[in-house]
Formats: structure tokens, sequence, C-alpha cells
């Protein structure tokens, strides 16, 4: 296929390609991106006057230092010199080696082991699996069963899909072939709002009452990402910890969204210092260059497993470990942790209090919540997307709505100034989109 043009890309784009929760052929022209650097996406046409978009994104909340970032491009090229990838069964490298041990060093001290795996939805099915064959190996099969509460989103693999929320992860689709799941009710708002009481007894009472076939409980700690942008109190994830320990339920922390900084602590288990039996890491682990996701277990996991009938970890994807993303995600957490992480993100979640306040006020608008480096708009009504992403693209911003929800978690390294653009243009989205439906 000889040179195209932009025209041309879009067209072939439509015809073939497939985009996340895409119809085919794609019924909404994306913009096309020609280069990325710093918080600016370079489109190849202009939109709403601009031929560079701040992104809001961070790439769905990966790219946390921006992008062509000088030691992030230096650790891939210098990787590149030595090798892009190696098979990891039967074979290690440096770059995996000391990742695994970094992770094992941020994260809480009982989580020991880890497998690198290649997107979060994998590292969730691996956290599944080594709940399911933890509990096979030591003599409890019966124990395979996943409890998780309303509102989550751990990925669109099959198991990872069982306990997503039922309603946004489109559970009637596939009655009869996701593992039925148990469902608590979505943890009380606000990251403020003192624990419930009743909420707490309503989680002990399913714990309770299930736990001779509870393998696990999975939840996505602080921050429900995708599946609706809630936060809440980390009183419930101490009490989940106490609830699992009581009734010998393992307990899965997702922090695929919320690591690396993002609410405000390293992880979002840190507001509550307390640890889980299994974490997934992923999204922010690379600085949004590669695809790479990571699962910890403790020690426990590990052994019972590996002294089960079949005594190893049944899992092992042929990207397992690639150097390159181990590189980059070793060159993003050393830059992460060189510098003030912890005052930065203060910096952006108060900027991002000021930039949305006005919001607030805008018809159509039912709530506006900020935590750490990542802020909500919530309307009243489904967001208009082609309204609101013009109108946002107006302001030079590049947003992704979702559901009835404009939210921004916007690379670290932005300024006052992208943060304060950010907020004029989810401001303009949601006036935008409350006009379209109005109308
Ligand atoms: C994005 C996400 C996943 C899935 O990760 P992919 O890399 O898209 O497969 C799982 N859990 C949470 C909490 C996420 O935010």
């Amino acid at each position: 296929m000889g040179p195209v043009d932009a025209a041309q890309l879009l067209d072939l784009d439509r015809a073939h390609v497939w985009h996340p929760y895409g119809p085919m052929p794609g019924t909404v022209r994306p913009f096309l991106v020609e280069s990325a650097a710093g918080v600016r996406l370079r489109l190849a046409e202009p939109v709403g006057g601009h031929d560079e978009l701040i992104d809001g994104m961070s790439s769905w909340w990966a790219a946390i230092h921006g992008y062509r970032h000088p030691e992030l491009d230096a650790a891939v090229r210098g990787q590149l010199d030595s090798m892009s990838h190696v098979m990891f069964g039967g074979l290690t490298h440096r770059p995996a080696v000391e990742l695994a041990s970094r992770l094992v060093e941020l994260t809480p001290e009982p989580l020991q082991h880890v497998f690198l795996a290649d997107s979060g939805s994998v590292s969730v099915e691996v956290a599944l699996k080594m709940c399911l064959q933890y509990w096979q190996s030591v003599g409890r099969p019966e124990k395979r069963r996943v409890l998780t509460w309303r509102g989550g989103y751990h990925g669109d693999t099959f198991h990872p899909m069982s306990v997503c929320d039922p309603e946004g992860g489109m559970h009637q689709l596939w009655g009869g072939v996701l593992p039925r799941q148990l469902f608590a009710a979505e943890p009380p708002a606000g990251y403020d709002a003192p624990a419930d009481p009743e909420y707490v007894a309503h989680l002990a009472d399913l714990i309770e009452r299930h736990a001779g076939e509870l393998a696990a409980v999975i939840v996505e700690p602080v921050v429900q990402g995708a599946g609706g942008m809630r936060f809440h109190s980390p009183d419930y994830l101490t009490a989940l910890r106490e609830l699992c320990d009581a009734h010998d339920v393992l307990l899965v922390f997702d922090e695929i969204a919320t690591g690396f900084g993002r609410t405000g602590e390293l992880f979002a288990a840190d507001h509550a210092g307390v640890s889980p039996d299994v974490m997934c890491l992923g999204k922010a682990l690379t600085g949004g260059y590669l695809t790479m996701a990571a699962t910890l277990c403790t020690s426990r996991i590990a052994e019972g497993i590996s002294r089960g009938e079949v005594p190893v970890l049944a899992h092992g994807p042929t990207f397992m470990g690639n150097p390159l993303a181990a590189a980059v995600a070793n060159a993003s957490i050393d830059l992460l942790l060189r510098q003030d992480w912890r005052t930065e993100v203060k910096r952006l979640e108060s900027t991002l209090h000021t930039a949305l306040a006005p919001c607030a006020q805008q018809p159509g608008v039912a709530d506006v919540r900020v935590l750490g480096a990542i802020g909500v708009v919530q309307l009243a009504a489904p967001v208009d997307m082609a309204a609101a992403t013009a109108a946002a693209a107006e302001h030079g911003v590049w947003l992704r709505p979702f559901r009835d929800l404009i939210y921004t978690m916007p690379p670290y390294i932005s300024t006052d100034r992208d943060v304060a653009a950010i907020g004029r243009a989810v401001t303009a989205a949601a006036v935008a989109s409350a006009a379209a439906s109005a109308s």
C-alpha cells in the first residue's frame, strides 16, 4: 500500500478497524493523531480550530508523565539496543527481575510474588486464577465464587467481566456464559463520608453466609473507575480485610487505575493501610508507553498453589515480562519516585477543585467531585458524546466522556494553566451536552 493521506486513512479506519466499544463500520469519526509530546496530542487535521489538544485523559490513566518524556524514550531506546523480547519460559532478564523486585518493595509488605501479564484484564484473570487455584490446591475446590460490589469495572475478558457491574458490564448479553458471582450493593458514595454501619453489616452478612463457596472478594479500592467514577471511604477496605480474615476468604484489590499516585497515595490501599492478598497493577505501570500489567500475591497463596496437585500457576502469556515494557516501567517508577509526586498530585487536586467549581452551577449537572488527580462531572442525563467532545475540542482539550460522566485524569506534568483549560473544556462539554439533550 502506497502513502495515503489523512482522509484515506480515516476511510480505511472506518471500514476495517475496531475501536473500543465501537460498531463496525465506525459511526463517529475519530481524531487522527500524528504525534504527542508533553501533555499535547498533535492532530493531522485541526479540530475546533486547534492543531493540538491538551490530553485530559492521560490515555486512560496511563500517561502520567506525558508523552515523549526524554527519560522514558531513552529507556525504550536503550533496551532496544540489547533486546526487544525473549520468551520468559526458562529465560529471565534484568528489566523484569528489577521491575518485580521494585513492585514488591513498593506495595504492602505481605505481597511478595509478581506475575507480569500483558494487559490489565489478563492480570485480573491471573488474580482470580490464583485465588481459585489456591483453594483447589489446599483441598477446598468448592470455594470458587467471587464477591464484589456493584459499580465496579475489572476488564473485558470473561472472568473479569463476570465481576464488572452487572448493568454497566452488560451481563444481560452474557446470561449462561459468565460465571455467576455475588454482588453486594454499591459502596456508599464519598471519600470523606464516615463508613455506614448498615453497609458494613450488609457486606458482613453476604461474606458470612457465602464463605463456604467464596474464593475471594475483588474490589477497586477507593475509586471505582470505568464502572462509574465513584469514590468511597477507605474504611470499607478495612472492613473487607477484617471480614475476609474472619471468614477465610481472599481479598483482591484491582489497582489498575488507582496505582502510582493517582488518588493521592502511591496505591489506594495505602489510604486504608491494609494489604490485600492479591493486587493488580497496570495502566500507569509503564508510564503509558507499552502494555504491561502485574499481579502480586502473598507467600501463603504462592506456597498453597505450589504444594497442590498441579503444583504450578497454570498461566504463561507469550509476551510475558516483555523487556521493552519492563524497562520503561522501571524508568517510569524511577521518575515518579524521584519527584515529590505527592505534592504534585495535591497541586492537581486543588487546581481541579478550582477549575471544576463553576461546573456545579450549570443546569444539567448532578455532581462534581475531585479526588487526587481525578476530576468528575456527573450529568443528570447521558452525555451527548458528539456535542461534548466537540465543545471540549473547541477549548483545545481532549476528553472522552462515557454514560453520564465527563471526567479527567490529567498527566501529572500538567501545569495549572493546562488544568484551567481542562476545567473550561469540561464545563463547556457539560453545557453543550445538556443543550443538545434538551433540544
Ligand atoms: C482498565 C482497567 C482494567 C483492564 O485493563 P486493560 O489493560 O484495559 O485490560 C481492569 N481493571 C481496572 C480497575 C481498570 O481500570
